[in-house]
């Protein structure tokens, strides 16, 4: 039996390795700035334009889990180590998280 081609089953899902913006770097310390404002804004800059965005914020909250925010490193999925703590914290507590 023969599908037909429509341009919504003919385009990919996004993936990792082929579409995080952060795997093109030529630099992958961007998303390591540290404290310095505008290293973050840059790092959360690459993240902005990135199609795996929403996988990758599901993904750091689970496998980072409750690990307290200084021991969360760089930008990932647009947050900081803080951020996604609170993220983290925020959907524990709705019991959203497991
Ligand atoms: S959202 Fe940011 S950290 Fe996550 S894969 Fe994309 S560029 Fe990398």
């Amino acid at each position: 039996m023969r599908t037909r081609q429509t341009p919504a089953n003919t385009r990919k899902p996004p993936s990792w390795d082929r579409d995080a913006a952060c795997a093109r770097l030529t630099d992958p310390e961007i998303m390591f700035p540290g404290n310095e404002p505008q290293a973050i804004a840059a790092a959360r800059e690459v993240c902005a334009g990135c199609p795996v965005q929403r996988a990758c914020l599901r993904n750091v909250i689970t496998s980072e889990g409750a690990r307290r925010g200084g021991a969360r490193h760089g930008i990932v999925a647009g947050l900081t180590g803080h951020e996604r703590w609170l993220v983290y914290r925020t959907l524990k507590r709705r019991g959203q998280l497991r």
